[in-house]
């Protein structure tokens, strides 16, 4: 059985906090095991990066750049390997896994850029021979803590772009799927990163605490859900952190009334079903503007959820896998039995299903409530789970207050041909990343990722700009060489007359 450990300058470092299984989700095969680490092993990790730092921060940004060049080339050329170690231990579709190395490997493209990104700004005489320059200057030691469902391309939302900044790095990813982590890193290596810039260490809370305790640590990167955001922001800020901590989503998708029907239901089955749920920027949500707008959609879209193709990874004509472990299974399963039990109408229910072959699988099927209502459990919580529900609004005003009204701010989208309305929308919904007739929009590596509200905590938002922003720190030099001009001593605010 292949076993899991943490790699600290290039070497496996066994944890000293205990073992965990890994199980395969299709199967509910015990498959692997990944020892966890406590504040030793993080120690040695922060040692390990602490000694890389002076030689990388000093090492040409163009440097680092060409490791990133050889790192998308080897990344792409390991696509497969990559989706196989995502999918045997996460239990989304292969094409859905090799989707998410690709959206990774934009960020990695955008790290190729990192020379220009870097570029400072340089003014000449902003006072008599004086000179001002400013400069984006590595904050040093920085950590990333990452969670289950994308688990090679949120990781790759952050190392990527720290160390082309100049800082060395410390990842721990989720201790659920610990392969395709270990396997990006190790493809990093071998694009020529110097040991001990980035190190890996796989743990639970017991490392995670650590590291947002150790004083040599700058900045830490979080995604996962909202109390475990939460907690990691007040805590890292609390140790003199700069944190960005990304949380949890409960993302809607309204269709107005003259929205393209048919395109609006294949849109809501993607970003409602695929990745069986398990996407921070999944739809969980439908808001049909009207109560005949409603009908049209709940009538399609049954028979659609019904016939969803429910399969293993390796599966080519699966649309969605199972959820990642029994204990998430039943999470899931239990929120469907409360929304029944608080009088939300079931009009499919994937509680009973199983995969011929694979019964063991933490399989289910697609479930579809309609007439939910704003205090039922199921509408206020994240299920992160394959279960779509449908809350009727009057009017479009409605609609947009009751997303305004809820915790998260992740992201949401509008269906519509109204130009009017999706104006509106975009400016005033009160949600960090806005689709129009768009249900899952993810930003581009070039722009940023960020929810509002409780979906996000700090302010910073992951990759492009905002990555350079988030790991490096201002400084701003004002030079005057002599010149020969004496103006004595000055006592009152220096002043540019
Ligand atoms: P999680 O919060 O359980 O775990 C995330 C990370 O925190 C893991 O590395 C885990 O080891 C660690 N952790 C868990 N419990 C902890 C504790 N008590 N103390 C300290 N550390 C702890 O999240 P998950 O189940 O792995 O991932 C799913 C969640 O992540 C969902 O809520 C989803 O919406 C969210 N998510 C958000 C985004 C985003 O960009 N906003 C992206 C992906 C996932």
């Amino acid at each position: 059985m292949t076993s899991y450990h943490s790699i600290i300058n290039g070497k496996t470092v066994v944890g000293d906090k205990g073992s965990q299984a890994i199980f395969n989700p299709a199967t509910g095969e015990e498959i692997a095991e990944v020892s966890l680490a406590g504040a030793a092993v993080v120690g040695e990790a922060v040692a390990a990066a602490e000694a890389a730092l002076p030689a990388w921060a000093a090492t040409p940004p163009l440097k680092r750049a060409r490791v990133m060049f050889k790192y998308k080339e080897l990344l792409e050329a390991n696509l497969d390997a990559l989706a196989e170690a995502i999918s045997t231990q996460h239990g989304k579709t292969l094409e859905d896994a090799r989707g998410e190395v690709i959206r990774g490997i934009e960020v990695v493209e955008f790290a190729c850029g990192i020379p220009h990104l870097l570029r400072g700004d340089y003014t000449r005489n902003v006072g008599p021979a004086i000179d001002s320059y400013s400069d984006r200057q590595p904050l040093g030691v920085v950590a990333g803590i990452t969670p289950f469902n994308f688990p090679a391309m949120v990781p790759m939302w952050m190392f990527p772009m720290a160390v082309a900044c100049g800082n060395t790095f410390i990842l721990k990813p989720s201790e659920r799927d610990p392969a395709a982590p270990q396997l990006a890193l190790e493809l990093l290596a071998a694009a020529g990163l110097p040991e001990g810039v980035v190190n890996l260490v796989n743990g639970g809370k017991a490392a995670v605490d650590a590291l947002l305790k150790h004083p040599t640590i700058k900045a830490v990167s979080f995604v996962g859900s909202t109390p475990i955001a939460e907690y990691v922001y007040q805590t890292g800020t609390a140790h003199g952190k700069r944190v960005q901590a990304l949380g949890g989503a409960k993302n809607h998708m309204v269709i107005m009334p003259d929205a393209d029907m048919d395109q609006a239901v294949d849109a809501l089955m993607g970003a409602g079903y695929g990745s069986a749920g398990e996407r921070c920027m999944a739809i969980s949500v439908a808001v049909p503007v009207g109560q005949e707008t409603a009908d049209r959609l709940v009538d399609k879209l049954i028979p659609k959820v019904e016939a969803l193709k429910i399969g293993a990874w390796n599966d080519p004509d699966a649309e969605m896998g199972p959820l990642v472990t029994a204990q998430h299974k039943e999470k899931v399963l239990g929120y469907i039995d409360k929304g029944v039990a608080e009088g939300a109408k079931l009009r499919v229910d994937g509680r009973g299903f199983s995969l011929q072959g694979y019964e063991n699988g933490y399989f289910i099927g697609g479930s579809l409530f309609d007439h939910v209502t704003t205090d039922m459990t199921i509408y206020r919580e994240e299920i992160f789970g394959p279960v779509l529900s449908v809350v009727r609004a009057d009017d479009y005003a409605q609609a947009a207050a009751m997303i305004n009204a809820h915790e998260y701010g992740n992201g949401t989208a509008i269906f519509t041909r109204d130009g009017d309305a999706a104006r509106n929308f975009a400016d005033s919904i009160e949600i960090g990343m806005v689709g129009v007739n768009v249900p899952i929009p993810v930003p581009v590596a070039y722009h940023s990722f960020g929810g509002w509200k409780r979906s996000s905590f700090g302010g910073h938002g992951a990759y492009g700009m905002e990555a350079v922003r988030f790991y490096t720190r201002l400084k701003t030099i004002t030079a005057r060489w002599p010149t020969g001009i004496r103006d004595g001593a000055q006592f009152n605010f220096p002043l540019n007359n």
